[in-house]
């Protein structure tokens, strides 16, 4: 599998086998020499399970899915978390001139603000991705002297993103608490990337929460640059 090593779910530490495979048939899961729980109890899970507890944001879950799967998705899960951003931002435009006439829904389709609202939400989560990335590779490479391994950490940062796919539902079932909705949603996505970091460098859950605060500050003005340069790129979009 090209794997090297493995880690122990409930105390991180390294292992070389998630288990042991008995040539009569019989799977037997390692034990870690550590903390004497078996290394990653997952492997037997649903992934219906594991869904639930990541949506939990439990540790134990996130070490699963970040170290111990193959799971080669991220570039893809941000392709549509991003669609799914871009649509919400593009209905808020057209929210108040609805229509049902099939015509309108067709010129709709065409309309470039969709896809100048899909490179917003692109340029923004960049920015909020090299703001987390700058602010970790600072601390934890140049003063801890620690390892960064910021393609690790990329993967984290996109595969936690996973809960804005919640926009898509929050935008149909339109109601009176879409704000309120909208921004438990974006809670529980900083709040997932925050323990995404924090599992992936085994870091104190301060140092995650200062490196979401920075990404975060990092996104907002990266939003107000798009709307406050002469040239800007929304009014050009917004022009009616
Ligand atoms: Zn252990």
């Amino acid at each position: 599998m090209g794997k090297v090593a493995y880690r122990c779910v409930e105390c991180n530490e390294k292992a070389s086998e998630l288990h042991r495979d008995y040539s009569n048939g019989i799977l037997k899961i390692t034990i870690c020499e550590s903390c004497q729980k078996p290394v990653d109890k997952y492997i037997e899970y649903d992934p219906v399970i594991i869904l639930i507890d990541a949506l939990l944001c439990k540790t134990q879950a996130f070490r699963h899915i970040l170290f111990n799967t193959s799971l080669d998705i991220h570039w893809k899960l941000c392709v549509f978390c991003l669609l799914c951003e871009a649509y919400l931002r593009w209905s808020s435009l057209h929210g108040s001139k609805q229509s049902s006439d099939p015509a309108d829904i067709i010129r709709y389709t065409k309309e470039w603000e969709f896809y100048g609202m899909f490179g917003l939400a692109a340029l923004e989560l960049s920015a909020f991705c090299c703001g987390v990335l700058w602010f970790l590779w600072m601390v934890v490479g140049r003063l801890q002297g620690r390892t960064v391994e910021l393609r690790l950490l990329l993967r984290a940062l996109l595969l936690s993103c996973y809960g804005k796919v919640l926009f898509i539902p929050a935008v149909i079932w339109e109601n009176d608490y879409s704000p309120l909705c909208l921004g438990f949603i974006k809670l529980f996505v900083l709040t997932s990337n925050s323990q995404a970091i924090r599992v992936i460098l085994n870091s104190s859950r301060r140092l995650s929460l200062t490196a979401v605060c920075v990404g975060l500050l990092s996104e907002t003005c990266m939003a107000q640059a798009v709307t406050r340069l002469p040239w800007s790129i929304q009014d050009m979009l917004t022009f009616d």
